[in-house]
């Protein structure tokens, strides 16, 4: 089981439709794949269909450690693609936990079970915009990071914040926390700023940089309005076809690296 995080403090950078549209594209491959929806805004259960009444018991009762979590499973329409649902009321874990002991440590404790299991072959991680508990927690908790960058004029700026907060975690809390990869989202080839950052990020991240770029695309954008994700609203789009690769590249990097490690 790999437990992978998908985080970028900048909110709209597609975090979230990365997590949700990877997730079915790993499922689709074949992979068994949790999500874990972080973020109180809920959009991943949205996204995926999952409404206010199928929220009974989410994240929070797991951080808060009144549930463990598989039993705040919820199957998605998708075989292969279940989810660890969100609502507003994870917004006050921080206070909620207060000075706990292992406060940053609650996800990871609660996915220990679930490494034993096998059940998961991927578990991925949809994070809030912000470097917060709940971030901390999904860093403390996961293998790798994987980042979403949108190709904009202050991209660099914010993924350098990010790498410091991935090297804080790795000398505090989770020595061997790594980098997935960063994938250049909502890509538009006609935008010369999009591909003068393109060039930036890559030339300053080289092959940390997926191959695959997600390009602006309007499919992505209408599936979550019908809880589906694009590849089951729109398989042959541009964005649904992107993902696919995407996990491809992913699950490469992930054969390579257990190759290494043997
Ligand atoms: P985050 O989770 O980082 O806040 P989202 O995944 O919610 O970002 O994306 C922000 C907005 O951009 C959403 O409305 C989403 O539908 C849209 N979006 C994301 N990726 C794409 C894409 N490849 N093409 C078009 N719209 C996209
Ligand atoms: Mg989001």
């Amino acid at each position: 089981m790999r437990v992978l995080v998908v985080a970028n403090q900048k909110g709209g950078v597609g975090k979230t439709t990365t997590a949700i549209n990877l997730g079915t594209a790993l499922a689709a491959v074949g992979e068994k794949v949790l999500l874990i929806d972080s973020d109180p805004q809920g959009n991943a259960s949205t996204g995926l269909g999952v409404g206010r009444a199928q929220r009974t018991t989410t994240l929070y009762d797991v951080l808060m450690g009144e549930k463990p979590i598989l039993d705040t499973v919820v199957k998605t329409a998708l075989p292969g693609l279940d989810l660890v649902p969100a609502d507003a009321d994870l917004s006050g874990i921080e206070l909620e936990l207060g000075q706990a002991p292992r406060r940053s440590f609650k996800l990871r404790d609660a996915l220990g079970p679930l490494r034993e299991r096998r059940d998961y072959t991927y578990v991925l991680i949809d994070c809030p915009p912000s470097l917060n508990l709940l971030t901390v927690n999904a860093m403390a908790a996961a293998d790798a990071v994987l980042v979403p960058l949108q190709c904009e004029f202050f991209a660099l700026e914010g993924l350098s914040q990010l790498m410091r907060t991935v090297d804080l975690v790795r000398g505090s809390l989770n020595p061997a926390l790594e980098i997935q990869g960063i994938v250049l989202t909502m890509y538009d080839r006609r935008n010369s700023l999009s591909e003068q950052v393109g060039r930036d990020v890559r030339s300053h991240f080289g092959e940390t940089v997926y191959d695959t770029v997600i390009p602006r695309n309007v499919r992505v954008s209408e599936a979550p309005s019908f809880g589906k994700p694009v590849l089951v609203y729109d398989l042959k789009c541009a964005g649904s076809q992107a993902y696919l690769k995407l996990a491809r590249e992913v699950v490469v990097r992930e054969r390579e690296r257990r190759a290494q490690a043997a």
